[in-house]
């Protein structure tokens, strides 16, 4: 077999199979994965209607686990073996990388991923293919607990590690402390941090949607749900120590920033389009809150959720809306609802 079977994104609404070679192993720390299950990230939904403004084609697919099938000397994984493919790519091995930095590795391009080459101006290829090329699998590759089935495994490389970065390092900081998700654009991210508030046990975790499905989820996670309402108000009945906003719209900015507790810190993962967005700065300062934001280190933070959802603790199937297979990827990808799992 010298070719194989890749979905390209060509433009909104247009998804497309084409032929390219197969991926070859280049270097001994190199594996080559067949996907088991791709799904589609947040990101990936904005792209394909359109909002998030992503030239094609590029290679589509970057939530993805798989099987190695072949592997260099010194890729520390061997045929037959299950495992997540982060969709940042790292090595392991460079400065950033060593700090924990793996979202901005210095053996790639900014932005380097799979799945996202508009992104990253280099096409490292996506897992809606029948095979992937892995470089320093001996760092990238996760081996996946037999526990874990494919369908969740593959939300592991990217939107569930998005979700509990935001709030794992705050919890730790002050555990049992109370968490606020303001819900919207970054459907699946949402979810995944209330879901990781509940596993992490926060004192009380609040998940806030003006879509009543979404709010169905979350309550399914283990949290309350009540409608975001932002018309009708600027700020959470109660402040909270643990804010994450993944509204992505200036008017949910605000609301987090007024809901968040003096000292505490407001995460925002998702991504705000406009070129600039009015921030209540003023707020902040006199309730002295750290506000982060930035892509997640995805491959750093993969090993302690993955533990978190083999030990059961994290459960985050009821984000899961819909299991299709890859021949339907073209048409569903812009399915409505937080996560469809696509299997080959
Ligand atoms: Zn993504
Ligand atoms: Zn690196």
């Amino acid at each position: 077999m010298s070719s194989m079977r890749q979905l390209f994104f060509i433009e909104p609404g247009r998804l497309e199979w084409r032929q390219v070679p197969v991926p070859v192993l280049s270097a001994s720390t190199d594996a080559i994965v067949r996907p088991l299950a791709v799904a589609r990230c947040d990101l990936d939904y904005h792209i394909v209607t359109g909002r998030v403004p992503f030239p094609g084609p590029f290679a589509f697919g970057h939530e993805m686990v798989g099987e190695v099938i072949e592997a260099g000397d010194a890729a520390g994984v061997t045929p037959g073996m299950r495992v997540i493919v982060p969709f940042q790519l790292s090595c392991g091995r460079c400065d950033n990388c060593r700090r924990g930095w793996t979202n901005s590795c210095s053996a790639f391009p900014p932005y380097a991923s799979y799945g996202l080459a508009a992104g990253s101006r280099h096409e490292f290829g996506g897992g809606f293919a029948d095979a992937v090329h892995v470089p320093f699998a001996d760092h990238m590759l996760v081996r996946v607990p037999d526990s874990i089935g494919d369908e969740i495994a593959a939300n592991l490389s990217d939107n569930i590690a998005d979700g509990w970065r935001a709030v794992a390092g705050p919890l730790s900081a002050r555990p049992g402390a109370s968490v606020l998700v303001v819900g919207g654009l970054a459907q699946s991210v949402g979810l995944y941090s209330a879901a990781a508030a509940v596993a992490l046990k926060a004192g009380r975790v609040v998940y806030l949607d003006d879509d009543a499905e979404q709010r169905a989820r979350a309550v399914a996670l283990g949290a309350d749900a009540l409608p975001l309402a932002l018309a009708d108000r600027h700020a959470a009945r109660d402040q909270f120590d643990i804010v994450v906003e993944a509204a992505g719209d200036a008017a949910a900015l605000g609301f987090a920033i007024q809901s968040t507790a003096a000292n505490g810190v407001l995460t925002v993962v998702s991504i705000h389009l406009a070129r600039t967005t009015p921030v209540p700065l003023q707020q902040a300062y006199y309730k002295g809150i750290t506000i982060h934001t930035g892509r997640v280190q995805s491959r750093a933070v993969l090993s302690d959720v993955v533990q978190c959802v083999a030990c059961g603790a994290l459960r985050p199937a009821p984000v899961t809306h819909r299991i299709a297979h890859f021949a339907e990827a073209a048409d569903a990808m812009d399915s409505r609802g937080p996560k469809i799992v696509f299997l080959p």
